[in-house]
């Protein structure tokens, strides 16, 4: 593989991994819904984490699956059941690269009572004209769930050109040509739907023309506005400690606290005897202090005899 491309690949993971951990911070996922991106270089291709609650998932998490939604490569990894949603979704929608499916509880009072989500406001703009899909006109009883080819495809005729689609009595899917403008959109929908629910209790709900709802969409589509919102919100995800980049930071903190360990080792075998070491090395067993524990008896012995030897 290029080293370009690798480049390529581990940024969008990386921002796959950051969008994820937005939504769960935003309340749009929390154990279930996913997000995913197309291969940048392989239209039939797209990535995806692993069976996990978004908020949890790292780079390593992530699969790569074709557009049948089966694994590229053989993996151990428990999938999404509902992947077929992503993989039917990037089959009808070439100008598509990124998709979200959720659960919002903002967006759930209509796809339960089944009134129209219209925008209110003007960032709520981006949802456009949002269709619903009712998986039992079609299938009849099922779980509930989208696992079936078919019913993936079902869901991706309903969504037809629009960027969001509502599920009756499930949740929502979301689209965006990519992972930031996906992230905006999916944010704002629901911050539109937390807003006209209250809206209609007050009365009559002024929605935006359809001037407005064009010009308002384009421009917050614009990268000034998705980089600006994806940088507040990737500032909110840091400051709770829920970055991609939190398990570097750990690694880091283990690393200095194993360099503290072993200069502590160090110093101990310069002012004790082999006796006292095995002494503290006992009484660190049985006190199961950690710090203490770096002390392996056999090999300090053997560091000894090395130092003596020379
Ligand atoms: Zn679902």
């Amino acid at each position: 593989m290029p080293d370009d491309l690798a480049e390529l690949l581990h940024e969008l993971k990386h921002e796959l991994i950051l969008a994820t951990r937005i939504l769960a911070n935003q309340n749009v996922l929390d154990a279930f819904g996913h997000v995913s991106v197309r291969h940048p270089r392989d239209p039939k291709r797209y990535f995806i984490p692993r069976h996990r609650a978004p908020e949890l998932a790292e780079i390593a998490d992530i699969v790569e699956l074709d557009l049948d939604s089966e694994p590229v490569r053989p993996t151990q990894f428990r999938l999404y059941s509902e992947r077929v949603i992503h993989g039917e979704i990037y089959k009808a929608r070439p100008d598509i690269n990124a998709v979200c499916h959720h659960h919002s509880h903002a967006v759930l009072p209509f796809c339960i009572s089944g009134r129209e989500l219209v925008p209110v406001f003007h960032l709520g703009a981006v949802i456009g004209h949002v269709p619903f899909w009712d998986q039992r006109e079609e299938f009849d009883d099922t779980n509930m769930l989208v696992v079936s080819p078919e019913e993936g495809a079902s869901l991706a005729r309903a969504l037809g050109a629009n960027a969001m689609v509502l599920m009756r009595r499930h949740g929502a899917t979301v689209v965006g040509t990519n992972v930031r403008e996906l992230t905006f959109c999916t944010v704002f929908s629901c911050d539109n739907a937390a807003l006209q629910s209250p809206a209609m209790v007050h009365g009559h709900v002024d929605r935006l023309s359809p001037g407005e709802i064009e010009r308002a969409a384009a421009h917050s589509a614009r990268p000034p506005s998705t980089n600006r919102a994806w940088d507040y919100w990737v500032r909110h995800v840091e400051k709770g400690r829920l970055d991609a980049g939190a398990h570097r930071v750990k690694a880091e903190d283990r690393e200095k606290e194993q360099d503290a360990e072993t200069a502590l080792a160090a110093s101990l075998r310069e002012l004790l005897t082999d006796s006292e070491i095995c002494v503290i090395h006992g009484a660190a067993r049985q006190s199961n202090k950690r710090t203490l524990s770096v002390l392996p008896r056999r090999r300090l012995k053997t560091t000894r005899t090395a130092v003596a030897d020379h």
